[in-house]
């Protein structure tokens, strides 16, 4: 039997990041995945000629010239930039708020106009999502398009949620469309899926198995485990249920070379069940007759099911602090990280970041 230095658990981004880096490094790495890819939510699959992101839109963007850099190293990157729509009552609305969208809302023309037509109250220390999003927008706004979404999103009142959840919304005074305002953003053009397998190169990935299967089957034999599975199914539900939300993704080829004219579509009123319309050619020009588009229907979530936003609430970071200090105690050679292991929202470069840092603490060990 061949002795590994690291086992990684989850073949997402933190999973490749951090193989690769240790290989680099000499060091021996095998990975096991329970889906039938790599790539975790980052995956992408070819449709039509398209590449179709399978998770919902994927879009890399870093202020961090060394995380840019990094990744693209694996396949190179365009210069897409995210200038998403909003749908409010059959109108259309530019992203992030910004004049272009206080004209069309409130009729002004410039910022001094905007700001009067906003009229943002002052609450003092807000304490949940509501009133934090109009201290950050002012009333109308939030009615418009943070109300709807966000509830439906959720699948809870604005005045019942943590406005941690809602770490920054956006507002500008100028007009510019470009939602993140990143000096480095874009997408692969050769797909994540052929990016992330890249990371990969030269290292095994067992597929179609998760950790648990695996060792029932086979004694693979590692000095440390990497984690980047849920923490709370690891220990199974020792402590309770960690609190996500959940969602689910319709895919539909149209037979039309242009169907929504943009690559993100956002559903702000409630009666609508979906919430955001990925229409996928968009992000990369793709030349083709057809066109493919993703809806995204926010679900409830269920053990088994897929988790995809924490909801970081008190009693759910007070339930993840436990699973992480009896990990500490009983599993001093398991490291949980990426975004299930550490119960955490991170983007694609925060996910790259931490995974690099964990290499090279790993490394001066
Ligand atoms: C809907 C959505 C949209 C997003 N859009 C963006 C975006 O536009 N830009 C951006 O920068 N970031 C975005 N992100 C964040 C991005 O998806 C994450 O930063 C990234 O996927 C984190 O990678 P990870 O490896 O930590 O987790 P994951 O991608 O979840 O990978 C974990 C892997 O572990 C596997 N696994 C789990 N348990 C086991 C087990 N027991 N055995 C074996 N395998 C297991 C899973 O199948 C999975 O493949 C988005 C996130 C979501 C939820």
């Amino acid at each position: 039997m061949r002795k590994y230095d690291y086992l990684i658990v989850g073949a997402g981004l933190f999973g490749a990041t951090f193989a690769h880096e240790m290989t680099k490094a000499g060091r021996t790495c095998i990975a096991v995945e329970k889906k039938h890819h790599v790539g975790g939510l980052c995956a992408s699959a070819r449709v039509e000629g398209i590449d179709v992101h399978l998770y919902g839109a994927h879009i890399f963007k870093t202020d961090d010239k060394e995380t840019w850099e990094f990744i693209n190293q694996f396949g190179e990157f365009n210069n897409f930039v995210n200038t998403p729509i909003a749908i409010c009552d059959g109108e259309a609305y530019n992203l992030p708020f910004n004049m272009n969208t206080f004209a069309k809302v409130f009729g002004v023309v410039t910022p001094e106009e905007a700001r009067k037509a906003l009229s943002i109250p002052n609450i003092e220390a807000p304490s949940n999502l509501e009133d934090y999003a109009i201290s950050k927008v002012g009333k109308k706004i939030y009615d418009m398009f943070i109300k709807g979404y966000t509830e439906k999103q959720w699948g809870k009142p604005c005045s019942q949620l943590p406005m941690t959840i809602l770490s920054d919304i956006p507002i500008r005074y100028t007009y510019n469309n470009n939602y993140y305002n990143k000096r480095f953003q874009g997408v692969p053009m050769c797909g994540y899926d052929e990016l992330i397998r890249k990371m990969f190169r030269g290292i095994s990935v067992i597929t179609g198995i998760s950790y648990k299967g695996l060792k029932r089957s086979c004694d693979i034999n590692a000095k440390k485990i990497i984690y980047t599975g849920p923490i709370d199914e690891f220990f199974d539900y020792k402590f309770g249920v960690l609190k996500y939300r959940s969602l689910k993704f319709e895919h539909k080829v149209f037979d039309c070379p242009n169907k929504n004219g943009v690559a993100v579509t956002n559903y702000v009123d409630k009666n609508i069940p979906y919430t955001r319309v990925i229409e996928h050619k968009h992000f990369c020009n793709h030349n083709s007759d057809s066109t493919v588009l993703t809806y995204e229907f926010p679900q409830n979530y269920e053990i088994g099911g897929e988790a995809y936003y924490p909801l970081n609430d008190e009693e759910s970071d007070e339930m993840y602090a436990k699973y992480v200090e009896y990990a500490k105690r009983e599993c001093p050679d398991i490291i949980f990280c990426g975004r299930l292991g550490s119960y955490r929202y991170d983007d694609m470069a925060e996910c790259i970041e931490r995974a690099r840092k964990l290499a090279r603490e790993e490394l001066s060990k």
